[in-house]
C-alpha cells in the first residue's frame, strides 16, 4: 500500500482552508494545519483525528512575520513526508485605494505575495528532486478584473496567477503539480473580516462547492481552476490572445507609432 503524503494548508483555521482540511482528511491524508488562531486549529484538529483517525498537527503562525513564517518554510522543508502544500491564507481589504494607509497594504500584499511565494519556495526544491507533489495556490478571479474595484488584492492575486502558471512552466516537467484556484465570491468570514457586508454582493458560492470542484481541478491536474467559470472557451481564448500578442513583441525597434518624426 502506497503511504499517502501528509497536506499542509495554510489559512486552516476557517472558510476555503478549513474546508480543504475537511476534504483531504476525508481521502486519509495526514495534515499540516496553519493559521494564527490556535484554539479553532486545535478544536478543528481533534475533529478531525476523532472523525477520520488520521494525524493532525497544528503549527500556530502568523504568516506577515518573518519569524513565524521561517518556521512553516523549515517544516516545508525538512518535513519529507509533506508532499503537498495548499497555498490558501489570505484577506481582503474594502475601500479605494486612497482610503487605505501605507501599513495595511503593506500588510496584505505580505500575506497574499510575499507569504505565499517565500513557502512555494521552501517546498519546491524538495518536490523537484522528488519528482512528485503539489502546489496549489488560492488566486481570485478578482486577480482577472481590475474593474472589480480591489485594486491592491487583485493586483496581490495576479500575482498568484503569474507565479502559478510559471511554476507549472518550470515544475511540471519535473513531475511537480501546480494548481492555480481562482474562486470568485464565496461564503467565507473573507468578507465579514475586510469590512464588507456579504448581503450587498449579488451572487456567493457555497464553500464546500467551491472547494470540491476545485479538488475536481485537482484530480484532473489542471494548471488553473476556475470553478465559478462556466464556459471554459473563455479561458483558453484569453490564453490563445495572450500567446498572439507575445508574437508581435519585437525586442530592438520601438513600434511605429511611437518614433518621432524628427
Ligand atoms: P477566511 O475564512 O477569512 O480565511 C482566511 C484564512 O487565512 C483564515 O484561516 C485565517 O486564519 C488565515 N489568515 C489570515 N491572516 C493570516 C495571517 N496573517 N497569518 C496566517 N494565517 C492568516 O477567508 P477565505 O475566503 O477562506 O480565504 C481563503 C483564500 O481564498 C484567501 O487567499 C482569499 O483571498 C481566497 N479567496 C476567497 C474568496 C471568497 O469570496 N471567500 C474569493 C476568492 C479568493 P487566522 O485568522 O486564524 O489566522
Amino acid at each position: 500500500m502506497t503511504t499517502l503524503s501528509t497536506v499542509l494548508i495554510t489559512g486552516a483555521s476557517s472558510g476555503i482552508g478549513a474546508t480543504y482540511a475537511e476534504r483531504f482528511a476525508r481521502r486519509g491524508h495526514d495534515l499540516v494545519l496553519v493559521a494564527r488562531d490556535q484554539a479553532r486549529l486545535d478544536t478543528l484538529a481533534s475533529r478531525l483525528r476523532r472523525e477520520h483517525g488520521i494525524a493532525v498537527d497544528v503549527l500556530q503562525a502568523d504568516l506577515t512575520q518573518t519569524s513565524d513564517l521561517i518556521k512553516v518554510e523549515t517544516r516545508l522543508r525538512d518535513d519529507r513526508k509533506i508532499g503537498i502544500l495548499i497555498n490558501n491564507a489570505g484577506a481582503a481589504q474594502s475601500g479605494s485605494f486612497i482610503d487605505q494607509t501605507p501599513d495595511a497594504v503593506a500588510q496584505i500584499v505580505t500575506l497574499n505575495t510575499t507569504a505565499l511565494v517565500r513557502l512555494a519556495s521552501a517546498i519546491a526544491p524538495r518536490l523537484a528532486e522528488a519528482g512528485d507533489g503539489a502546489i496549489v495556490n488560492i488566486g481570485s478571479v478578482v486577480g482577472l478584473a481590475p474593474e472589480l474595484g480591489m485594486t491592491v488584492y487583485g493586483a496581490t492575486k495576479a500575482f498568484v496567477l503569474f507565479l502559478s502558471q510559471g511554476l507549472t512552466l518550470e515544475l511540471a516537467p519535473k513531475g511537480v503539480y501546480i494548481q492555480a484556484v481562482l474562486p470568485a465570491a464565496t461564503r467565507t468570514e473573507i468578507w465579514e473580516r475586510s469590512g464588507i457586508d456579504i448581503n450587498t454582493l449579488p451572487e456567493v458560492m457555497d464553500v464546500g462547492e467551491l472547494v470540491d470542484a476545485a479538488l475536481v481541478g485537482f484530480d484532473r491536474r489542471e494548471p488553473v481552476t476556475i470553478p465559478p467559470l462556466h464556459e471554459v472557451s473563455r479561458w483558453d481564448n484569453l490564453q490563445a490572445a495572450r500567446q498572439v500578442l507575445l508574437t508581435d513583441i519585437r525586442q530592438s525597434r520601438a513600434a511605429e507609432r511611437y518614433r518621432s518624426a524628427s
